[in-house]
């Protein structure tokens, strides 16, 4: 039988596949397309570089293994990365030929490799060569660095991708880095480590931290100042820009308008671009598509929240740092209880200081225990559909049928109007997912009401007066 690509892919795949976990061999190999085989070079398609360098990074043995057994021991790999978002549209693809398997596996020798597309050889024609760097307070918290961030597999890539980032700041392929996930479980932390590691290895760079918030603001203030042009400047210059919370962006044109600008000026220039964010770009709403795309070039690197082994370790780190000596079953119990952030795990930590030194105190179950639950019952209320629907219809003394019905009535419909509002604010569910709890209706239902709820909370004090006492009953 005459081998082709997809004949010797699937037999690597197989082989593959009974030597990593399921969860890798989805992630990593699943997406890749075998596209040709000539002679012993088989050429594989990956979805973009950061897949490819991942590959090289942790798998390149396996493969090398897998394709020797197909092709013999002069087999070569050629990497194809198909490239999301190119600078043209003439160019399709790049060539990749693997820095780590020339031998046994050789690069393929005489292929021309196209353009790479990723290696910014632009020169920005507007650097004035000799021009003095200002030099630029980097805004960084020393504290949040690389060492005390304990590591632990709700973390790994983020980690690791904001150490190769800190090694070579603009000279990876995650660019931007993207850190995303839920409350206090680092992203800011880890932003404000590969800062302070490149200020450390790379004195030199201008390095800067900002929360969205204050880079809005800036940009606000620069507009009303008529000096939008010297924040753009200003901005220009620094080689590793570091932006917390982006999502705070969201429905702010002007300011993302001009945040894509200085995003390309960096980008093209081999600057670093450093984000985070409470959710992963695909969820991201209100930001303008042209700017997903560009968050979506480099690499997007979840945090978890910590499973136990490393909630026991980040207690640890902490209680080591701080000097202070606790007993393990203490720490384990915090640990099983609080699971879903880091912020309420060093939260409990120290109260649990304070009060025992307050009150000459041992550290007790019970103390822990009582502080445990605090925290636990603080945040753990949750609201429900369920619970928001009761709540407004005992505030207008309807019964929660009644809310759920068809009828027209003004006030009924107001009622029901602001369940679905609360429904959306307060809890994750989708605009369907309410529609069809809240009297099955369906999700552009939802969304008018909310929209009405907004208008009418702006136009009509009574009305306004509604939204906060519901709100106060909901959150206390
Ligand atoms: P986020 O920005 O995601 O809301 P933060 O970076 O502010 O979260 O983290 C919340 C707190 O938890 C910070 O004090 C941070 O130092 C700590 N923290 C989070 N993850 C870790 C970790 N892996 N190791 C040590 N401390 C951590
Ligand atoms: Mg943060």
């Amino acid at each position: 039988m005459t081998k082709t690509a997809s004949s010797v892919w699937n037999e690597c795949l197989s082989f593959i596949e009974d030597n990593i976990k399921q969860q890798a061999y989805k992630t990593w190999f699943e997406p890749i397309k075998p596209i040709k085989l000539a002679g012993e070079a088989l050429t594989i398609q990956v979805p973009s570089k950061f897949f490819y360098e991942w590959l090289e990074e942790h798998y390149i043995k396996l493969l090398r293994v897998a394709l020797v057994k197909q092709l013999g021991p002069d087999a070569k790999l050629i990497y194809d990365v198909r490239m999301e978002n190119n600078y043209s549209n003439s160019n399709p693809h790049t060539v990749k030929f693997p820095s780590s398997n020339r031998n046994p596996i050789h690069t393929s020798q005489g292929v021309n490799a196209p353009l790479d597309l990723n290696k910014r050889e632009l020169k920005n024609p507007f650097v004035i060569p000799g021009i003095q760097k200002v030099k630029i307070e980097s805004q960084l918290n020393p504290n949040y660095n690389f060492e005390s961030f304990v590591e632990g597999d709700s973390n790994r890539l983020g980690r690791s991708a904001g150490l190769a980032v800190a090694n070579k700041p603009g000279g990876t392929s995650f660019n931007p880095l993207l850190i995303y996930g839920g409350v206090g479980l680092g992203k800011t932390h880890i932003a404000h480590a590969i800062g302070v590691e490149i200020k450390d290895k790379y004195p030199d760079k201008t390095v800067l931290y900002i929360s969205s918030e204050k880079f809005t603001q800036q940009y606000i203030d620069s507009v009303k100042g008529n000096t939008r042009n010297d924040f753009i400047h200003f901005y220009s210059m620094i080689d590793v820009l570091i932006i917390d919370d982006v999502q705070f962006l969201s429905g702010k044109t002007g300011t993302q308008d001009v945040f894509f600008h200085i995003f390309n000026h960096l980008h093209q220039n081999g600057k670093q671009v450093i984000l985070t964010s409470d959710k992963a770009p695909v969820d991201m709403q209100d930001i303008e598509q042209r700017l997903l795309s560009r968050f979506k070039w480099g690499l997007s690197a979840e945090l978890q929240a910590p499973d136990y082994e490393t909630r026991v370790a980040i207690l640890k780190n902490k209680l080591y740092r701080d000097g202070v000596e606790m007993p393990d079953e203490i720490v384990e119990y915090i640990a099983k209880h609080i699971k879903s952030n880091v912020r309420e795990l060093e939260g409990v930590l120290i109260s649990m200081i304070a009060q025992a030194s307050f009150n000459r105190k041992e550290f007790t179950l019970l103390l822990t225990k009582q502080i445990v639950d605090k925290f636990v019952k603080n945040t753990k209320r949750e609201v429900s559909i369920d619970y928001i629907q009761k709540i407004v219809s005992n505030y207008f003394e309807i019964d929660v049928n009644t809310l759920q019905s068809k009828t027209r009535k003004r006030h009924i419909v107001q009622a029901r109007q602001l369940a679905m509002y609360f429904a959306k604010r307060m809890t994750k569910a989708s605009l369907a997912s309410i529609g069809s709890q809240i009297g099955k209706r369906d999700h552009a239902t939802v969304l008018h009401a909310c929209k009405t709820v907004d208008n009418l909370t702006e136009t009509d004090k009574q009305f306004k007066k509604y939204v906060d006492d519901i709100t106060k009953k909901l959150t206390f």
